[in-house]
């Protein structure tokens, strides 16, 4: 993700998330395994559009590359601007992400690595960022 946004420059990119859900003592969490990037999501200084075009591409992919995987969610980059969930981007995400395990990543690709990302997360029917968060993450200087 951070990669994808370093090549987008100071344009937003995004994509999709997928994984596994998983519940461990009662506890629900996401195992979020692989990043889709969006190609034709357009990404437009601060906003990032997904449309019924775009979410129709990934379906494609999803069932053919990776059957077996959960969509988690969507992922998408504020370069240069911080982690927060705009009114667009929670209106993107009540529209196509709204299944009680569905996340949204924000990732701010030139902060440094502690405040790069940020989970937000279903909570009783509203948007808040998550707490629990373990990255595993390759060496992004
Ligand atoms: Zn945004």
């Amino acid at each position: 993700m951070v990669s994808h946004g370093r090549q987008g420059g100071s344009r937003e990119v995004g994509g999709f998330l997928l994984g596994g859900y998983h519940v461990h003592r009662n506890s629900p969490y996401l195992d979020l395994q692989v990043a889709v990037p969006a190609l034709k999501a357009r990404g437009e200084g601060i906003s990032l559009t997904f449309d019924n075009e775009v979410m129709r591409e990934f379906h494609a992919e999803k069932a053919e590359r990776y059957p077996n995987l959960l969509v988690l969610g969507w992922y998408h980059t504020h370069p240069h601007h911080s982690v927060f969930l705009s009114e667009h981007d929670v209106f993107i995400h009540q529209s196509f992400f709204n299944a009680p395990h569905h996340v949204a990543v924000v990732v701010d690709p030139y902060k440094p690595r502690y405040e790069r990302v940020g989970v937000f997360l279903w909570e009783e029917g509203h948007l808040s960022q998550g707490y629990h968060l373990i990255l595993y993450t390759e060496d992004q200087r």
